[in-house]
């Protein structure tokens, strides 16, 4: 297989470090495990380098290096406002990440939200107690059940992953926004996924609301976002309480009194994550540089080099939830008959130095569903991925069933 990019697409940290396997030899490692967390970019790493040194407080503090620090962080809200093609009244929520993005946005519905029972546990267990819709086995038939739930009663919010965590299937958003309106219903888009593999412009797209985590987008840990429209959020009470999401705070009597701020001040109680912030902010930057387009014919190319290397193998079945899906992003979960997910996993780093991941990914329904209720494997590539990275992989996949089975 030679088709597919000889050389990674962007530079990310610590690509291809040297191992030692169980056996005692070193070996270069190879990471296809994006789906859970990617690695940094180099460039994401050297805009943290700068600002690090700026330790102060954002918004709150007239010395200079606090003046610096609200800068950044503001610009970096500005950056991801463009990257997710917002429009000029759209708010941007720094958050800890996707998880924490949907809980704050499912405290601010004011209404019922649909969900459909695919979805990571993150954009299921906000909305436990709202209406959860069974996907069927094709996409046209899953919109049209969509259709029905939205007819028979009526909905605030529809709430949709963009790509799936475990079989990468991609949703068709327009079409989904378009059924949300229609119901008189706002559509939120799970981005976790999606994101780091697509362009998503929700302004194009019709989608009200965007979460997605900076872990997943070439930045470090504890940084997310959530985007889209400022009203609903502009009256809930926030879920999180504290300094900086205030105008006014009095005692009256036995209780307080408080004046909440408009968002995105509101949903940011707390000394805010600067780094996270720039970070994300440095990563949407360094994709729109390397341009979405080229990004998505590497995606492909790996991507079908992991599917035609996996297929060919014997006992591989990859999972799929429905028969006409079009598009997915670079993630492919799979069983192998005779082989436990976990062992096959465990192999792979210890033997090869190959880290994938193996279990339920989180998204326990969706497992059963696709008829791997006991868990499958997954491989997911980005933008360090390689030819190479790939074809040892399926080669280290067939050995080791060979011998596990
Ligand atoms: N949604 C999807 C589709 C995911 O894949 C994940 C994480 O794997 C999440 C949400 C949750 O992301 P986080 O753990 O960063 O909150």
């Amino acid at each position: 297989m030679t088709t597919v990019l000889q050389r990674p697409i962007a530079s990310v940290h610590g690509r291809g470090r040297q191992v030692t396997c169980a056996d005692g030899r070193t070996t270069r490692s190879i990471d296809l495990d994006y789906a859970a967390s990617a690695p940094a970019l180099d460039a994401v790493v050297d805009r943290v380098r700068e600002v690090l040194p700026h330790c102060a407080s954002v918004h709150r503090g007239a010395g200079h290096k606090s003046q610096f620090c609200t800068r950044e962080y503001e610009s970096a809200r500005n950056t991801v406002h463009r990257f997710c093609g917002a429009d000029s009244d759209d708010v941007v929520v720094f958050t800890r990440n996707t998880t924490d993005a949907l809980n704050l946005l499912a405290r601010c519905v004011p209404g019922d939200t649909v969900v459909l029972d695919i979805e990571h546990h993150a954009n299921l267990l906000p909305w436990r107690n709202r209406r959860v819709v069974r996907s069927a086995d094709s996409v046209e038939e899953t919109l049209i059940r969509l259709d029905d739930e939205l007819a028979s009663r009526p909905a605030a919010l529809l709430a949709v992953t963009g790509a799936s965590n475990v079989t990468g299937e991609v949703l068709p958003l327009d079409r989904l926004a378009d059924l949300a309106h229609r119901h008189g219903a706002r559509i939120l888009v799970d981005g976790a996924q999606l994101v780091p593999h697509r362009a998503v412009d929700i302004t194009a797209a019709g989608i009200d609301y965007l979460a997605f985590s900076g872990h997943k987008l070439y930045a470090p840990f504890g940084a997310g976002v959530l985007v889209g429209r400022r009203d609903w959020l502009d009256v809930a009470e926030p879920y999180l309480a504290g300094g900086g999401a205030t105008r006014r705070v009095s005692v009256l009597g036995a209780s307080v009194d408080i004046d909440w701020a408009p968002s995105p001040a509101r949903h940011e109680a707390g000394t805010p994550n600067l780094l996270g912030a720039v970070a994300i902010a440095a990563a949407c930057d360094e994709i729109g540089a390397i341009g979405h387009g080229a990004i998505a014919a590497h995606d492909q190319e790996c991507t079908d080099a992991l599917l035609g290397g996996l297929t060919a193998l014997a006992g591989v079945s990859v999972l799929r939830l429905w028969s006409d899906s079009t598009d997915i992003v670079g993630i492919v979960s799979f069983t192998v008959d005779g082989v436990d997910a976990g062992a096959l996993a465990t192999a792979l780093a210890d033997d090869h130095g190959i880290a994938v991941r193996a279990g339920k990914f989180c998204a326990h329904p969706l497992l059963s569903r696709v008829g791997a209720a006991d868990g499958a494997v997954r491989a997911s590539i980005g933008l360090g991925t390689t030819a190479d990275d790939v074809d040892r992989f399926v080669e280290a996949v067939r050995v080791t069933c060979l011998s596990l089975r």
